[in-house]
């Protein structure tokens, strides 16, 4: 008799300890698990947007002290929302790992210290052992290589922030990186003219030799469109940035049409295309602009008003413009003249 009650004792106090350790596991605990940063001192994002998913680094810093909790933007779709949406996959996974390990930590400290505390931990037959192990930490994973290395800074903010390719919103206002973006716009422009053959050579063993002529010619006509939409938007988010630009009122299209454009500035700022430019380049520029006019509104075939316009000499009414890379080369480096011209009038 005296045995049995000695060991209902003993095991109320284990069980009161256990219930006691049970309190303390419910209780909420917190993680603290530390972000990879690479060597650049970028941690890496990645956009929530169910369209996009795409990855981004951003200057720790910056992440702490520039981007808004409640709004961060995506630099590639412009889809915002609060700072907490942006880890990327492996890093919820580390997190997830990361609370797992510390959970499991907390568990097996509350239970080690009930059975100690409810000593001795034989009882009769029973003997009590603690059964949880230890999850270790994970280690903090290196952050992504640092292949994202287009770097931006932000003309309105200053947050800088890296991406694979080109960015087009600044993640910590939402501004629009056009006048960032541009020089790698052009960058990427000459690359793939200059890759174009090789592309060519690849369609041509897939579809066909007459296929990749067609295809080829279509790409380099496309770098006009490309490149006069993209020095059109360029122009227009320098131009809004002259404290002059407040009182004149911005025709649509205005930027594609290089006099036009060339006396809104001389307006503004005292300085034309033609103080940018010398006259022979301006000439081949507004040759270039004509081309990429036709081929959007003729389909390329030359008509009265493209002579007249471009002075191309190698052209007759009737005949369709051949878009060569050269061509496309050329107008890129007219454009970035132009464009470091016009940059230089702004600051
Ligand atoms: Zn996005
Ligand atoms: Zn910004």
């Amino acid at each position: 008799m005296r045995r049995t009650s000695r060991m209902k004792r003993r095991r109320g106090d284990i069980f009161r300890e256990l219930h006691r350790a049970m309190d303390q596991i419910e209780k909420p605990q917190t993680t603290s698990v530390p972000f990879a940063v690479d060597e650049a001192g970028f941690i890496d994002r990645q956009c929530p947007g169910t369209q996009c998913r795409g990855h981004f680094k951003i200057l720790e810093a910056d992440w702490y002290e520039k981007v808004s909790d409640d709004q961060v933007y995506c630099p590639f779709c412009h889809h915002g929302a609060d700072a907490d949406a942006w880890h990327t996959e492996e890093q919820l996974r580390h997190l997830g790992e990361a609370v797992n390990a510390d959970m499991h930590r907390h568990v097996d400290r509350e239970i080690g210290a009930a059975v100690r505390r409810s000593r001795p931990t034989r009882i009769g037959p029973i003997k009590l052992t603690t059964r949880y192990r230890s999850g270790a930490i994970p280690p903090v994973r290196p952050a992504e290589a640092t292949a994202l290395r287009q770097e931006f800074s932000c003309d309105e903010c200053d947050c800088r922030y890296a991406s694979l390719g080109s960015s087009f919103f600044c993640p910590a206002c939402g501004h629009d990186a056009v006048l960032a973006n541009f020089p790698n716009t052009l960058e990427t422009i000459r690359k793939g003219v200059r890759a174009l053959p090789a592309l060519q050579q690849t369609f041509a063993e897939r579809h066909g030799a007459d296929d990749a002529v067609d295809w080829g010619r279509y790409m380099l006509e496309l770098q006009l469109e490309r490149l006069v939409g993209a020095f059109e938007k360029f122009s227009k988010t320098l131009f809004e940035r002259l404290p002059a630009a407040a009182g004149i009122r911005l025709e649509r299209g205005v930027f594609q049409r290089i006099d036009d454009a060339s006396k809104l500035w001389k307006r503004a700022t005292g300085k034309g295309y033609e103080d940018l430019l010398t006259p022979a380049d301006l000439q081949r520029l507004k040759l270039y602009f004509e081309r990429r006019h036709k081929r959007v509104h003729t389909d390329g075939v030359v008509d009265r008003k493209y002579i007249n316009v471009s002075r191309d000499p190698t052209y007759q009414e009737g005949q369709r413009l051949v878009i060569r890379a050269e061509d496309v080369l050329e107008f890129v480096d007219l454009i970035e003249k132009l464009a470091n011209g016009l940059r230089a009038l702004v600051r």
